[in-house]
């Protein structure tokens, strides 16, 4: 079952009116399940959208910097590894424009491999991706987070930095091994480093409608998640696939292909979700011009 505490978004701790922007963490320790391809069409959707947008890649494999089309690149101040290991560094000089209008990203090259091992000795171990991240909450309304397939110091620094984690499962028999124990862990954080750590949602990915296992799994994982579950399922889908070898993200290389209708539609959900001030003023808006009626 999945713990009560966040079952409800409306037990976590109220986040501080000042963090305009949102940290959300695209995670999952199993590897393959479409983090990546998630975080990546997931943020370009919402740049797309008209808001400002910054991917954080915190993997070594830097898929997420390579599927943006800057493999291997550093910005002025370096990639995430100069970001999570210096002292005082300044957010500005870590991020790249991409081609996407909107979307900014911190990369990630190989280097950061050793980060895992190096954090262990600085201080403040957990929370450095948090502390780099506060002052570019005011710059950017989305800031999305990429993890690598594992629990370690890495992914943990992504949890104690987010407001939420969206969790993408792959249909497949085993989607559900290994919750449990990330389920954990986001309990570990909430309790002893992230008070206010909420689940965004979890997002069934690859889905293929023709096979009744797909079908079982996305009945389990509703089951064990009930609401917290995106109604936009992301379908198996060629498109998503060959997008990253073209630099591009898929909402961006083919718009109209199912893969990227999809993370449309997912992006739809995350903003019905996060309403943010500009919406919540329009509403106002209405409201004042309904009082006036
Ligand atoms: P890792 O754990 O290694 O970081 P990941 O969870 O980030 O992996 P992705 O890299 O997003 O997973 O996806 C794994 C592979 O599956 C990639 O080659 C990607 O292009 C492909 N892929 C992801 N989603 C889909 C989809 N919906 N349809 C088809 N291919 C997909
Ligand atoms: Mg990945």
């Amino acid at each position: 079952m999945l713990p009560p505490e966040f079952a409800d978004s409306s037990q976590a701790a109220p986040r501080p009116k000042s963090f305009p922007g949102k940290v959300i963490t695209v995670t999952n320790q199993k590897g393959g399940v479409g983090k990546t391809t998630t975080a990546v069409n997931l943020a370009a959707a919402l740049a797309m959208a008209g808001h400002q947008t910054l991917v954080v890649d915190i993997d070594p494999q830097g898929n997420a910097t390579s599927g943006l089309g800057l493999k291997g690149q550093s910005a002025t101040g370096g990639t995430i590894y100069q970001a999570l290991t210096s002292d005082a560094p300044d957010g500005k000089d870590f991020i790249l424009q991409t081609s996407t209008e909107n979307l900014s990203v911190v990369p990630a090259t190989r280097d950061l491999t050793g980060a895992e091992i190096e954090l262990i000795s600085l201080t403040d171990r957990e929370r450095r991706l948090r502390t780099f991240l506060g002052p570019l909450r005011a710059r950017f309304r989305f800031i999305v987070v990429d993890c690598p397939p594992s629990l370690g110091l890495l992914t943990l620094n992504a949890l104690v930095a987010a407001d939420s984690v969206l969790i993408p499962l792959h249909c497949e028999y085993f989607a559900l091994e290994g919750l449990a124990d990330l389920v954990a862990t986001l309990r570990r954080v909430r309790v002893s480093l992230n008070p206010t750590l909420d689940i965004e949602g979890v997002l069934l990915t690859m889905s293929d409608e023709r096979t009744n296992l797909g079908q079982q799994v996305a009945r389990d994982v509703r089951e064990f998640f009930k609401k917290k579950v995106y109604r936009t399922v992301i379908p198996r889908n060629v498109r998503l696939a060959e997008a990253p070898s073209h630099g591009l993200p898929a909402v961006a290389y083919d718009a109209r292909s199912r893969g990227a209708e999809a993370y449309f539609a997912l992006a739809r959900e995350v903003l019905e979700q996060n309403p943010g001030p500009h919406a919540e003023m329009q509403g106002h808006t209405q409201q004042h011009r309904e009082s006036k009626r």
